[in-house]
C-alpha cells in the first residue's frame, strides 16, 4: 500500500512524534505551571483550562483527519495500460470529456488535470498542494480541509498559550514583588524550573505560531488564485519559457497555457466552498466530512472510469 509507504517515510514519523509532543507538553505547561497556581482559587482556572484544552483536541482531530485521510489518491489501474499508441489513446479520451488528463509514467496510469507525482508517497495525488512532513501525508484535494484547519487551531493554541505564559509570567513578578510569599507555597515547584518551563512554552509557541501562520496564509492564497504551489512554479516557468522563445516565435502562446486560466475566473466564495464543502463558514472550522459542490467545469471529484 503507497499510504503505508508514506507513513514509513522517517522524516514524517520523525515530525509526527513531534507534533504530539509538542501539543502535550503545551498543554502540561500550561495546566501544571500557568493555570494551577496562577488562578487556583478562581472559575478562571477551569475556565482557561476547558477552552484550551477543547482547542488542543479539535487540533488533534484535525491533525489526525489530516494524517489518515486519503489525500486524493490517483487509483490504479487493474491491468497494465498499454502506452505504445499514446496519441490515439489521449484523442479518445478527449472525446469521452476527459481532457487534460495526463499520464504519469512512474505509476504507469492516466491521471486527471491538476494531479501530480509525489516521491513520497510514490503516487500520483489530485490537486496535490504538497507533502507535508507535519502530517506524513500530501496535502490534496481530499485532505486540504483538515490540514488548513490543524494550521488553524495550531495557531489559535500557540497565541492563547502564549498570552497565557506572559499573564502568568507578569502576575509572578507583581506577587513577588509585593512580598507575598504565602502564595508560593511550601509544594511549589522550584523558581528556576518553573521559569524554564515558560520559556520554553514561549519559544514553541512563537516557533511554531509564525511558521502555521505563514502556511496558513499560503494556503489561501492558493485557493482564492486557484493555483498550488506546484502550478505556480510550472506556470511561471512557462512564462519564462515563452519569454525566452518569443524572439523566434510566438504563435502559441495562449495554447501552451494549462487549464489554469479557466480556474481563476470563479469567484473566491465558490474556490473556498470547493476545499472546505458547502456549509456554513462555522462548519468550515470542523473537521467533518463534506463533499466539495460540483461546480461548472470540469469536477475532479468524480473520475471517469479508467477503462482505457
Ligand atoms: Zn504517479
Ligand atoms: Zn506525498
Amino acid at each position: 500500500m503507497a499510504s503505508l509507504r508514506c507513513r514509513r517515510d522517517p522524516c514524517g514519523v520523525i515530525c509526527l512524534v513531534l507534533t504530539y509532543f509538542s501539543v502535550f507538553y503545551a498543554d502540561y505547561v500550561v495546566v501544571q505551571y500557568v493555570l494551577i497556581p496562577t488562578f487556583s482559587d478562581s472559575m478562571w482556572c477551569t475556565l482557561h483550562g476547558s477552552v484550551f484544552n477543547l482547542i488542543l483536541l479539535l487540533l488533534l482531530a484535525c491533525h489526525s483527519k489530516a494524517v489518515f485521510s486519503d489525500p486524493g489518491m490517483v487509483p490504479l489501474p487493474d491491468t497494465a495500460i498499454d502506452f505504445s499508441d499514446l496519441r490515439s489513446q489521449s484523442s479518445r479520451m478527449n472525446e469521452r470529456g476527459c481532457e487534460g488528463w495526463t499520464v504519469c509514467n512512474r505509476c504507469e496510469t492516466y491521471r486527471p488535470p491538476r494531479a501530480h507525482h509525489c516521491r513520497v508517497c510514490q503516487r500520483c495525488i489530485r490537486r496535490m498542494d504538497h507533502h507535508c512532513p507535519w502530517i506524513n501525508n500530501c496535502v490534496g484535494e481530499l485532505n486540504q480541509k483538515y490540514f488548513i484547519q490543524f494550521l488553524f487551531y495550531t495557531g489559535m493554541a500557540s497565541l492563547y498559550s502564549l498570552v497565557l505564559v506572559v499573564s502568568a509570567w507578569v502576575w509572578r513578578i507583581r506577587t513577588e514583588g509585593d512580598g507575598d510569599a504565602e502564595k508560593e507555597g511550601e509544594e511549589s515547584p522550584s523558581k528556576h524550573l518553573i521559569v524554564a518551563h515558560y520559556i520554553i512554552l514561549l519559544v514553541e509557541s512563537v516557533l511554531f505560531g509564525v511558521f502555521v501562520m505563514v502556511i496558513f496564509y499560503d494556503q489561501l492564497i492558493s485557493i482564492i488564485t486557484d493555483e498550488t504551489p506546484i502550478e505556480q512554479m510550472r506556470n511561471r516557468l512557462m512564462i519564462k519559457d515563452r519569454g525566452s522563445s518569443s524572439t523566434s516565435g510566438s504563435s502559441s502562446s495562449s495554447s501552451q497555457l494549462p487549464h489554469h486560466a479557466a480556474h481563476t475566473r470563479k469567484p473566491k466564495l465558490a474556490l473556498l466552498r470547493e476545499v472546505f464543502g458547502r456549509g456554513s463558514v462555522f462548519c468550515w472550522l470542523l473537521p467533518l466530512h463534506s463533499s466539495p459542490p460540483s461546480v461548472g467545469g470540469i469536477s475532479y471529484a468524480a473520475l471517469p472510469d479508467y477503462d482505457v
